[in-house]
C-alpha cells in the first residue's frame, strides 16, 4: 500500500466489498467469511441500505447519503421482527405477510397478518416485538417493549398481542364494538381489529 493507493482506495475511488455491481474490490470468500456470512443472512432492507449507503450514490457525488432516521428505523423494525425459531428455538427474522426460512435450521416461517401502524408494521408471529416508538406517529421511546406477539398454545396459526404497559388499550372489533385490554392482557390478532394505544391506532390486516 503506497499514499497514493490509499488515497485513491479510501479517497478518489472507493468501492464497498458488497457493490452489486462492481466487482473490483468484491469480499473474499478466504478472507472475509464473515462479511459472506453475516450479508446472506440480513433481510433486503437492510442490505440495500448499506448497498445506497456506501455504493457509489454516496460516496461520489451528489452524494445521496442514508440519513440517521433511515437507519434507526430500519433497525428498530429488524430488533421488533427477531424472534425465536419455532423449529430449533434459535434466533432469526420474520417479515410481515411473508414466508421465510430460518437463518439456522432453514426450517419456514410464515406469517400471514399484521398490525399495521402509521409507520411501523407489526408481524403477527409469535416473539415479535412492539417497541413503543413504533406505535407512535412521530417520536417515542424505542427501547421500550410495549407489547409483544403471543402464539396460541392450542391453535399455533392463530396469534395475540400482549399488552406490557401499564395502561389499558382499547380495540374496536369489526362490529364497532370496543373491548378493552388490561395490563398484561391479551388482544387476539384478528383481521379488522383496530387497536388504540394512547393517541395512536394500528389495525390488524
Ligand atoms: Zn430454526
Amino acid at each position: 500500500m503506497t499514499p497514493e493507493l490509499e488515497k485513491k482506495f479510501y479517497g478518489s475511488d472507493p468501492v464497498f466489498v458488497l457493490d452489486p455491481e462492481d466487482d473490483r474490490n468484491a469480499a473474499n470468500n478466504q478472507l472475509n467469511t464473515n462479511t459472506l456470512r453475516f450479508w446472506k443472512i440480513y433481510p433486503d432492507y437492510i442490505r440495500d441500505l448499506f448497498i445506497q449507503s456506501f455504493g457509489k450514490s454516496s460516496v461520489k457525488p451528489p452524494y445521496d447519503r442514508v440519513i440517521e432516521m433511515t437507519w434507526l428505523d430500519a433497525f428498530v423494525k429488524l430488533r421488533s421482527e427477531t424472534v425465536p425459531c419455532p423449529h430449533c428455538g434459535k434466533e432469526t427474522f420474520i417479515a410481515p405477510k411473508y414466508s421465510v426460512n430460518c437463518m439456522y435450521c432453514g426450517g419456514q416461517l410464515t406469517c400471514t397478518d399484521s398490525i399495521k401502524f402509521k409507520r411501523f408494521e407489526l408481524p403477527a408471529f409469535g416473539g415479535a416485538k412492539l417497541y413503543d416508538g413504533m406505535a407512535s406517529d412521530t417520536e417515542g421511546d424505542f427501547h421500550k417493549i410495549i407489547g409483544e406477539v403471543v402464539r396460541n398454545k392450542k391453535d399455533p396459526s392463530k396469534h395475540a398481542l400482549r399488552n406490557l404497559t401499564q395502561n389499558t388499550w382499547s380495540v374496536k372489533l369489526p362490529d364497532n364494538t370496543v373491548k378493552t385490554v388490561d395490563p398484561n392482557g391479551i388482544m387476539p390478532i384478528n383481521k379488522g381489529f383496530v387497536l388504540t394505544i394512547g393517541r395512536s391506532e394500528g389495525t390488524v390486516e
